[in-house]
């Protein structure tokens, strides 16, 4: 990381650096202050500028008490477990919903599951303006795919100048 900092002359966040599995890691903070029950960590992505896809500022975040996990997982769809996005559905399809109350939706999109293969309601039954379109697809996903990815899904980075740096840096 302190070659990392130096070579993208970035300015030190505060904290102690603590290891990510790889550069490419998309879950682990590279930041962390505190231990135990006040240990925090700074969200990898949030940190990143806006044109990369980032907020571009420092959200500490409780490593104890899930909040750390929850918004990587759920706010950003990064698997905890293998430190890069969920695998989307396999498919698609719109399914009528029987006997819809007044505030629901009448018909729903399902997503199909590449691990147990089943069709999941990708968006809630009322009818209204979610946040974090994708949430229920993260939320399926985070308890069933347990690390597995479709085959082939692994051109989710930015071919940027990072990219190519860290390339070059052989790391
Ligand atoms: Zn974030
Ligand atoms: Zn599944």
């Amino acid at each position: 990381m302190l070659i990392a900092r130096s070579v993208f002359r970035s300015t030190h966040p505060g904290g102690i650096y603590n290891s990510p599995r790889d550069p490419r890691d998309l879950y682990t903070p590279r930041f962390v202050k505190g231990q135990g029950r006040t240990k925090v960590g700074i969200c990898p992505i949030c940190i990143e500028s806006p044109s990369r896809g980032g907020l571009g500022h420092k959200l500490w975040l409780s490593m104890k008490f899930s909040a750390f996990n929850y918004h990587v997982q759920f706010a950003h769809g990064v698997s905890a477990m293998t430190g890069r996005p969920f695998s989307p559905p396999v498919s698609y399809r719109t399914t009528n919903r029987c006997r819809p109350l007044k505030i629901e939706r009448s018909e729903i999109i399902e997503g199909k599951c590449h691990v147990c293969k089943k069709w999941v309601p990708i968006q809630g039954i009322k009818d209204c303006e979610v946040k974090v379109k994708e949430l229920f697809w993260w939320k399926h996903a985070a308890t069933c795919h347990q690390g597995s990815q479709i085959p082939g899904d692994d051109d989710f980075y930015e071919q940027d100048d990072v990219f190519s740096r860290l390339e070059d840096l052989n790391l």
